[in-house]
């Protein structure tokens, strides 16, 4: 049974997944090579805390003892060493995925599960790099992760039953709804998530309307929780183009990243964590 969680990545995705894990009973340790993210992830952290206090959701004894089970640090090898869980958070990019499995792969205890929350990729290929794909998986959570009720768990080629079952198992230990899919790039939600975002940008582009009448038309007329641009906001604009990137690589044309979601990303408007993106914050 998974006791002790390491979190790779303490960023948007990261520190979400602390904090759920933290005050599901995990021991958790989450772990990042920016001092600056780890900080801003204890802040953040300290707010959802105190909002779950204020909204009667979590008690004061239950925070401490959250609290008291959340370490930080930017010491990787030491924490991943007494690891039963090590899930990875970093940017979507496949070089930098790559070398954190095959550190942890040389670094974790044999039992220890290894799961990506990756976006798009493949647990198959992200599983090579280390010397135990039957113990690799993925395990997609959302943003806010401590809102949002789905964890999506894609299989790899060689991930085994075990390994579906303990995480599966884990997933309703932080209280949540889990599918499970077989690999294909983009799953199930980001492989439509994807396509609706990139589409708003287009339509910005081509001057169809503002981007709050886009969002407005989204919201009212379908329906959507939120509309395209205040969700590509909360994501992180940068995040949402490696995606489009990885699926346009594997799945074609019709992912081809909008120029305009390019222009600004290279303008390092990257959305709520930069204060600006498609709108100012
Ligand atoms: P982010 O850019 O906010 O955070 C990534 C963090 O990883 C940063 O703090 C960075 O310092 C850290 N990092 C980079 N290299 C590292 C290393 N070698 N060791 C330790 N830490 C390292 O990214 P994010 O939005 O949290 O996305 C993380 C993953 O989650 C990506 O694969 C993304 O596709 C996926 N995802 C993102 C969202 C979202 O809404 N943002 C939703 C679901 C899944």
């Amino acid at each position: 049974m998974v006791q002790n969680i390491v979190v790779i990545g303490s960023g948007v995705m990261g520190r979400g997944i602390a904090y759920v894990a933290a005050v599901s009973g995990f021991s958790v340790q989450l772990c990042d090579i920016n001092e600056q993210s780890l900080n801003s992830a204890k802040e953040e952290i300290a707010k959802i805390f105190n909002k779950g206090i204020e909204r009667n959701k979590i008690t004061e004894e239950e925070k401490n003892a959250a609290e008291e089970r959340l370490h930080y640090t930017n010491n990787m090898d030491q924490s991943v060493s007494h690891a039963d869980l090590i899930i990875e958070a970093v940017p979507e990019k496949i070089e930098i995925k790559k070398s954190i499995f095959e550190e942890i792969d040389r670094l974790a205890p044999a039992h220890c599960l290894f799961a990506t929350n990756t976006s798009t990729m493949s647990p198959t290929e992200i599983g090579s790099f280390t010397n135990r794909p039957q113990k690799v998986i993925a395990m997609h959570f959302f943003n806010p992760v401590h809102k949002m009720p789905l964890v999506e768990i894609i299989k790899g080629l060689e991930t085994d039953e075990h390994t579906v079952n303990v995480i599966q198992e884990t997933a309703r230990r932080m209280k949540k709804e889990t599918v499970v899919v077989n690999e294909f790039p983009g799953f199930v939600t980001s492989r439509i998530s994807a396509l609706v975002g990139n589409e708003a940008f287009y339509m910005l582009q081509e001057g169809i309307g503002s981007p709050e009448d886009i969002d407005k038309a989204i919201k009212l007329g379908l329906n959507y929780p939120m509309g395209p641009f205040e969700l590509g906001d909360l994501v992180g604009l940068d995040t949402r183009l490696n995606n489009l990137q990885y699926l346009h690589k594997t799945l074609g044309e019709k992912y081809r990243p909008a120029p305009l979601l390019v222009q600004y990303v290279k303008a390092g408007r990257l959305g709520r964590k930069t204060g600006k993106g498609v709108y100012d914050y």
